[in-house]
């Protein structure tokens, strides 16, 4: 079994973490300034069973100039392409206008769509079910998964997912 991944989401939310995170090396720049990944990053991870290739993204925003515009043309240009889109947000930030800007672009697409919840390590549990409540209606998620991609949280059982949804 082998599938695209790609993973998007506000500048910021983890997605350069959680990919050098699944695939165990330092291959995606991280960084607290935004849009520090100016173009898709792949990588790959191969277990006894499948092979995921992960796309990491520059961040999807509205753009405001015009490098701007062709990262986030880059980003939504490997939506349709996909096996599955890991719709990546921030539990410390909640429910946002660039939310909303990604989500009107997730309605025209045809991938299975997971939403996950990432830095869990910095909220409480109480929290994380207030913002699962708040996405849950917002997209048709396939499954809605909370991780830490720094500290490693649930991201084995993320990968397990999505190897069931090959
Ligand atoms: P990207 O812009 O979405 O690629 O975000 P990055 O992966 O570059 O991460 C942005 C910042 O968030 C960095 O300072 C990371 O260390 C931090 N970060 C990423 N994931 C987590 C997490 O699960 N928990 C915490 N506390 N910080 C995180
Ligand atoms: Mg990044």
């Amino acid at each position: 079994k082998s599938g695209f991944i790609t993973i998007i989401g506000r500048p910021n939310v983890g997605k350069s973490t959680f990919m050098n995170r699944v695939i165990g090396q330092k291959i995606a720049i991280m960084s607290d300034k935004a849009q520090t990944t100016r173009n898709k990053i792949q990588g790959v991870l191969t277990t006894d069973d499948a092979q995921l290739i992960f796309i990491d993204t520059p961040g999807i925003h509205k753009p405001k100039h015009r490098l701007g515009d062709f990262m986030v043309n880059v980003a939504e240009g490997t939506l349709n392409e996909v096996d599955a889109v890991l719709f990546m947000i921030n539990a410390k930030e909640g429910y946002g206008k660039g939310d909303q800007y990604i989500l009107d672009r997730l309605q025209k697409i045809n991938s299975p769509i997971f939403l996950i919840i990432n830095k869990i390590d910095l909220i409480h549990p109480d929290e994380l079910f207030l913002l699962i409540d708040q996405y849950k209606d917002k997209c048709k998620f396939e499954e809605i998964i909370p991780i830490s991609a720094l500290e490693g949280n649930n991201v084995n059982h993320l990968v397990e997912v999505l190897k069931s949804h090959l």
